[in-house]
């Protein structure tokens, strides 16, 4: 994807750019990392990234992108909210708004209402890509973007065991009938390469991503590796892909991004 071929698409929303969900049956599957990692990865091609963390009940990504928690965010001249900057990179989250470790306690017309901000009155300037960090499921807050939101379509992540990949399944095609394209498939966890032998062990088995994007006749984005240095680049807010550019988490992850 180049900055030319995000002008020539340009999306309803002026100045935004493709919008592109990043989704997952279920929690813990390694989603918003891959968020955080591809919005670099994207970045790195040249292109303006914003990204929304529209996990309103559990924001991880201001803390995986290392963006203080304290800090409400402050209004542009244009009375529109002033997204955080981290690495290259736009971001607006619920965390910046109700703190990192307050809950969000919000009724349906409230999700709505905050999913509308953080697309429509964030100051995002201009974009080519605007990535969507879904929360884990099928519920108000998926039907809410995809129905008032031109989606340009949706990464799917999932981990390779079977249990994962029949939530994936349901996922798909929750996303298949309110009309959002699939990208395509991406499977994550997917095998541990010892580093004292080099064996790999499939933890989680593998190749189940595979399988469900080819049973889905949808693309497969590829597999990311089961990678210790993945979850400290998430904890310490410097996403594996900055300090490790060469390892093979990191070029899985530019290997998703160039396939968008
Ligand atoms: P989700 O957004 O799907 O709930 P997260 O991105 O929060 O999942 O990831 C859940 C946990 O798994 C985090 O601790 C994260 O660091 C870890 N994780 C994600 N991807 C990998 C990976 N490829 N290798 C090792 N740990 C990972």
């Amino acid at each position: 994807m180049t900055a030319t071929d995000q002008s020539a698409s340009a999306s309803p929303l002026a100045g935004l750019g493709r919008m592109i969900a990043i989704s997952s049956g279920k929690g813990g599957v390694g989603k918003s990392t891959l968020t955080a990692n591809l919005a670099l990865a994207l970045a790195g091609q040249g292109l303006r990234v914003g990204v929304v963390d529209a996990d309103l009940y559990g924001p991880s990504i201001p803390g995986m992108l290392g963006i203080p928690g304290d800090q409400p965010p402050t209004m542009a001249p244009n009375n529109k909210v002033i997204p955080a900057q981290a690495h290259g990179v736009r971001v607006i989250s619920m965390a910046m708004l109700s703190g990192d470790d307050r809950p969000a306690i919000l009724r349906g017309p409230m999700v709505t209402k905050y999913l509308q901000m953080f697309i429509t009155q964030v100051d995002w300037g201009t974009l080519d890509v605007l990535l969507l960090d879904l929360p884990p499921g099928t519920g108000d807050i998926q039907l809410t973007l995809a129905q008032a939101f031109p989606l340009s379509g949706a990464v799917v992540v999932s981990t390779p065991q079977d249990v994962s990949l029949k939530i994936v399944r349901r996922g798909l095609r929750m996303l298949e009938q309110v009309n959002v394209p699939i990208l395509g498939v991406v499977e994550n966890m997917s095998g541990f390469t010892c580093p004292s032998c080099g064996e790999v062990t499939h933890i989680f088995h593998q190749g189940g991503g595979q399988k469900i994007a080819d049973s889905l006749n949808v693309p497969f984005l590829g597999s990311i590796p089961l990678d210790p240095a993945v979850v400290d680049g998430g904890d310490t807010g410097r996403p594996l892909i900055l300090d490790a550019p060469d390892s093979p988490a990191a070029q899985a992850y530019h290997a998703v991004a160039a396939a968008l």
